[in-house]
Protein backbone atom coordinates (compact mmCIF):
# COMPACT_ATOMS: atom_id res chain seq x y z
CA UNK A 1 0.00 0.00 0.00
CA UNK A 2 1.56 3.26 -0.89
CA UNK A 3 1.80 6.40 1.67
CA UNK A 4 -1.12 8.07 0.64
CA UNK A 5 -3.26 4.85 0.68
CA UNK A 6 -1.82 4.42 4.23
CA UNK A 7 -2.52 8.13 5.71
CA UNK A 8 -6.32 8.08 4.62
CA UNK A 9 -6.74 4.63 5.91
CA UNK A 10 -5.30 5.74 9.25
CA UNK A 11 -7.80 8.99 9.04
CA UNK A 12 -10.57 7.12 8.09
CA UNK A 13 -9.76 4.17 11.12
CA UNK A 14 -9.47 6.79 13.54
CA UNK A 15 -12.96 8.26 12.61
CA UNK A 16 -14.79 5.22 12.72
CA UNK A 17 -13.01 4.92 16.09
CA UNK A 18 -14.17 8.15 17.30
CA UNK A 19 -18.03 7.36 15.91
CA UNK A 20 -17.89 3.78 17.83
CA UNK A 21 -16.70 5.31 21.10
CA UNK A 22 -19.27 8.44 20.71
CA UNK A 23 -21.91 5.86 19.90
CA UNK A 24 -22.46 7.54 16.42
CA UNK A 25 -22.63 5.61 12.77
CA UNK A 26 -19.65 6.13 10.79
CA UNK A 27 -21.43 7.56 7.86
CA UNK A 28 -22.64 11.32 10.04
CA UNK A 29 -19.27 12.41 9.57
CA UNK A 30 -17.89 13.63 6.53
CA UNK A 31 -14.20 13.62 6.25
CA UNK A 32 -12.88 16.79 3.90
CA UNK A 33 -9.73 16.46 2.70
CA UNK A 34 -7.92 19.66 3.34
CA UNK A 35 -5.49 20.23 0.07
CA UNK A 36 -4.06 23.14 0.57
CA UNK A 37 -0.63 24.29 -0.31
CA UNK A 38 -0.11 20.42 -1.73
CA UNK A 39 -0.02 19.60 -5.36
CA UNK A 40 -3.26 18.59 -7.93
CA UNK A 41 -1.37 15.03 -8.37
CA UNK A 42 -1.81 14.91 -4.18
CA UNK A 43 -5.70 15.47 -5.10
CA UNK A 44 -5.82 13.08 -7.93
CA UNK A 45 -4.34 10.37 -5.68
CA UNK A 46 -7.08 10.73 -2.97
CA UNK A 47 -9.60 10.85 -5.69
CA UNK A 48 -8.54 7.37 -6.95
CA UNK A 49 -9.02 6.21 -3.31
CA UNK A 50 -12.30 7.75 -3.50
CA UNK A 51 -12.03 10.70 -1.52
CA UNK A 52 -14.33 13.25 -3.22
CA UNK A 53 -14.30 16.47 -1.20
CA UNK A 54 -11.38 19.01 -1.30
CA UNK A 55 -10.96 22.09 0.92
CA UNK A 56 -8.94 25.11 -0.40
CA UNK A 57 -7.99 28.54 1.42
CA UNK A 58 -6.88 30.76 -1.61
CA UNK A 59 -8.31 31.01 -4.43
CA UNK A 60 -5.59 31.45 -7.15
CA UNK A 61 -3.89 28.48 -5.76
CA UNK A 62 -7.47 26.36 -5.82
CA UNK A 63 -8.40 27.73 -9.28
CA UNK A 64 -4.88 26.68 -10.64
CA UNK A 65 -5.27 22.97 -9.57
CA UNK A 66 -8.78 23.15 -10.45
CA UNK A 67 -7.55 23.32 -14.28
CA UNK A 68 -4.81 20.72 -13.79
CA UNK A 69 -7.16 18.38 -12.67
CA UNK A 70 -9.57 18.68 -15.87
CA UNK A 71 -12.99 16.91 -15.37
CA UNK A 72 -12.58 15.19 -12.21
CA UNK A 73 -15.30 14.82 -10.31
CA UNK A 74 -14.37 16.37 -7.14
CA UNK A 75 -16.92 18.48 -4.48
CA UNK A 76 -14.81 22.00 -3.84
CA UNK A 77 -14.86 23.53 -0.13
CA UNK A 78 -13.76 27.20 0.40
CA UNK A 79 -12.24 27.32 3.97
CA UNK A 80 -10.62 30.76 3.93
CA UNK A 81 -11.22 34.04 4.36
CA UNK A 82 -13.25 35.60 1.81
CA UNK A 83 -12.30 38.66 0.64
CA UNK A 84 -15.06 40.56 -1.21
CA UNK A 85 -13.80 40.82 -4.31
CA UNK A 86 -13.31 37.90 -4.75
CA UNK A 87 -16.44 36.76 -4.18
CA UNK A 88 -17.46 36.48 -8.16
CA UNK A 89 -14.49 34.01 -8.91
CA UNK A 90 -15.59 31.82 -5.59
CA UNK A 91 -19.09 31.78 -6.34
CA UNK A 92 -18.51 30.10 -9.44
CA UNK A 93 -15.55 27.70 -9.12
CA UNK A 94 -16.73 26.50 -5.45
CA UNK A 95 -19.69 23.78 -4.33
CA UNK A 96 -19.29 25.46 -0.54
CA UNK A 97 -18.12 28.04 1.40
CA UNK A 98 -17.36 27.28 5.26
CA UNK A 99 -15.88 30.26 5.59
CA UNK A 100 -18.90 33.48 5.66
CA UNK A 101 -18.20 35.44 8.85
CA UNK A 102 -20.10 39.00 7.51
CA UNK A 103 -23.53 40.00 5.98
CA UNK A 104 -21.50 41.21 2.75
CA UNK A 105 -19.69 38.44 1.60
CA UNK A 106 -23.35 36.49 1.81
CA UNK A 107 -24.71 39.28 -0.20
CA UNK A 108 -22.24 39.33 -2.74
CA UNK A 109 -22.00 35.12 -2.97
CA UNK A 110 -25.98 35.34 -3.57
CA UNK A 111 -26.01 37.67 -6.34
CA UNK A 112 -22.47 36.47 -7.95
CA UNK A 113 -23.58 32.60 -8.02
CA UNK A 114 -24.40 31.41 -11.67
CA UNK A 115 -27.82 30.57 -12.46
CA UNK A 116 -27.28 27.57 -13.73
CA UNK A 117 -25.21 25.86 -10.57
CA UNK A 118 -27.20 24.77 -8.11
CA UNK A 119 -27.38 27.00 -4.52
CA UNK A 120 -23.77 27.63 -3.11
CA UNK A 121 -23.82 25.48 0.39
CA UNK A 122 -22.57 27.94 3.17
CA UNK A 123 -21.53 27.32 6.53
CA UNK A 124 -21.00 30.39 8.81
CA UNK A 125 -17.67 30.60 10.52
CA UNK A 126 -18.24 31.18 14.10
CA UNK A 127 -15.00 32.70 16.33
CA UNK A 128 -16.21 30.08 19.08
CA UNK A 129 -13.31 31.47 21.36
CA UNK A 130 -13.62 35.06 20.78
CA UNK A 131 -9.88 35.23 19.31
CA UNK A 132 -9.01 38.89 18.18
CA UNK A 133 -6.59 37.71 15.67
CA UNK A 134 -9.09 35.61 14.26
CA UNK A 135 -11.74 35.26 11.09
CA UNK A 136 -15.17 34.00 11.96
CA UNK A 137 -18.19 35.76 13.39
CA UNK A 138 -19.45 36.46 17.24
CA UNK A 139 -20.99 33.75 18.78
CA UNK A 140 -23.50 36.68 19.33
CA UNK A 141 -24.23 37.61 16.25
CA UNK A 142 -24.60 34.30 14.12
CA UNK A 143 -28.60 34.25 14.62
CA UNK A 144 -28.64 37.45 13.08
CA UNK A 145 -26.02 35.87 10.07
CA UNK A 146 -28.44 33.13 9.54
CA UNK A 147 -31.25 35.19 9.00
CA UNK A 148 -29.51 37.06 6.72
CA UNK A 149 -28.69 34.04 4.73
CA UNK A 150 -32.12 33.12 4.49
CA UNK A 151 -32.93 35.88 2.07
CA UNK A 152 -30.07 34.51 -0.37
CA UNK A 153 -31.71 32.35 -3.10
CA UNK A 154 -28.89 31.14 -4.51
CA UNK A 155 -27.11 30.23 -1.21
CA UNK A 156 -28.37 27.40 1.07
CA UNK A 157 -27.43 27.85 4.77
CA UNK A 158 -25.99 24.31 5.88
CA UNK A 159 -24.58 25.03 9.46
CA UNK A 160 -21.24 26.31 11.16
CA UNK A 161 -17.84 25.90 11.56
CA UNK A 162 -15.09 27.18 13.89
CA UNK A 163 -11.69 26.81 14.61
CA UNK A 164 -11.28 26.59 18.10
CA UNK A 165 -8.77 28.60 20.11
CA UNK A 166 -5.17 26.47 20.51
CA UNK A 167 -4.87 24.48 23.19
CA UNK A 168 -2.96 21.22 24.83
CA UNK A 169 -5.95 20.00 27.08
CA UNK A 170 -8.32 18.12 24.68
CA UNK A 171 -11.50 19.53 27.44
CA UNK A 172 -11.10 23.14 26.56
CA UNK A 173 -10.95 22.38 22.84
CA UNK A 174 -13.94 20.19 23.65
CA UNK A 175 -15.89 22.59 25.44
CA UNK A 176 -15.80 25.15 22.54
CA UNK A 177 -16.43 22.04 20.14
CA UNK A 178 -20.15 22.07 22.37
CA UNK A 179 -20.50 25.78 22.36
CA UNK A 180 -20.75 25.64 18.76
CA UNK A 181 -23.23 22.55 18.72
CA UNK A 182 -25.64 24.74 21.42
CA UNK A 183 -25.08 27.37 18.72
CA UNK A 184 -26.43 25.34 16.06
CA UNK A 185 -29.53 24.00 18.29
CA UNK A 186 -30.57 27.01 18.83
CA UNK A 187 -31.13 27.81 15.54
CA UNK A 188 -32.78 24.20 14.82
CA UNK A 189 -34.91 25.75 17.60
CA UNK A 190 -35.32 28.76 15.55
CA UNK A 191 -36.73 26.26 12.90
CA UNK A 192 -33.27 26.72 10.29
CA UNK A 193 -32.76 23.44 9.16
CA UNK A 194 -28.82 22.82 9.10
CA UNK A 195 -27.45 19.53 8.80
CA UNK A 196 -23.50 20.43 8.85
CA UNK A 197 -21.24 21.17 11.95
CA UNK A 198 -18.13 21.26 10.59
CA UNK A 199 -15.21 21.11 13.74
CA UNK A 200 -12.27 19.21 13.93
CA UNK A 201 -8.83 19.38 12.08
CA UNK A 202 -5.96 16.68 12.45
CA UNK A 203 -4.75 16.93 15.98
CA UNK A 204 -8.73 17.07 17.45
CA UNK A 205 -11.01 15.17 15.34
CA UNK A 206 -11.89 12.75 18.13
CA UNK A 207 -13.00 15.74 20.39
CA UNK A 208 -15.39 17.11 17.72
CA UNK A 209 -16.62 14.12 16.79
CA UNK A 210 -17.47 13.38 20.19
CA UNK A 211 -18.87 16.84 20.08
CA UNK A 212 -21.43 16.16 17.60
CA UNK A 213 -19.27 17.31 14.60
CA UNK A 214 -20.30 16.08 11.39
CA UNK A 215 -17.71 16.92 8.67
CA UNK A 216 -13.88 16.74 9.58
CA UNK A 217 -11.72 19.07 7.96
CA UNK A 218 -7.79 16.93 7.51
CA UNK A 219 -4.59 18.15 5.85
CA UNK A 220 -1.67 16.91 7.89
CA UNK A 221 -2.73 13.55 8.54
CA UNK A 222 -3.91 13.20 5.06
CA UNK A 223 -0.84 14.60 3.09
CA UNK A 224 1.72 14.82 5.39
CA UNK A 225 3.29 17.98 6.85
CA UNK A 226 2.27 20.94 4.30
CA UNK A 227 5.46 22.51 2.70
CA UNK A 228 7.19 24.99 4.66
CA UNK A 229 6.28 28.65 3.66
CA UNK A 230 5.42 31.94 4.34
CA UNK A 231 4.86 33.36 7.95
CA UNK A 232 1.54 34.29 6.68
CA UNK A 233 0.46 30.98 5.82
CA UNK A 234 0.60 29.96 8.98
CA UNK A 235 -1.31 32.25 10.63
CA UNK A 236 -3.38 31.72 7.74
CA UNK A 237 -3.72 27.78 8.75
CA UNK A 238 -4.57 28.81 12.14
CA UNK A 239 -7.99 30.48 11.08
CA UNK A 240 -6.14 34.00 11.09
CA UNK A 241 -8.37 37.18 9.02
CA UNK A 242 -7.27 37.97 5.89
CA UNK A 243 -4.25 40.72 6.34
C1 LIG B 1 -5.48 24.06 7.20
C2 LIG B 1 -6.89 23.95 7.68
C3 LIG B 1 -7.38 22.72 8.17
C4 LIG B 1 -6.55 21.45 8.26
O1 LIG B 1 -5.64 21.49 9.31
P1 LIG B 1 -4.71 20.24 9.64
O2 LIG B 1 -4.28 20.50 11.02
O3 LIG B 1 -3.60 20.24 8.66
O4 LIG B 1 -5.53 18.99 9.54
C5 LIG B 1 -8.71 22.68 8.57
N1 LIG B 1 -9.50 23.77 8.51
C6 LIG B 1 -9.07 24.96 8.04
C7 LIG B 1 -10.01 26.11 7.98
C8 LIG B 1 -7.75 25.09 7.62
O5 LIG B 1 -7.32 26.28 7.16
Amino acid sequence: MNVTAERLNRVRSRLQKACERSGRAVDTVRLLAVSKWQPAEAIRSLHALGQRAFGENRLQEALTKQAELGGLPLEWHFIGPVQSNKTRDIAAHFDWVQSVDREKILTRLNAHRPKHLPPLQICLQVNIDREPQKAGIDPDAVRALALAARECPALQLRGLMCIPAQSDDPRVTRASFLRLAAIADDLASDGFELDTLSMGMSGDLETAVDAGSTMVRVGTDLFGPRPASAAGHHAEARGAKAS
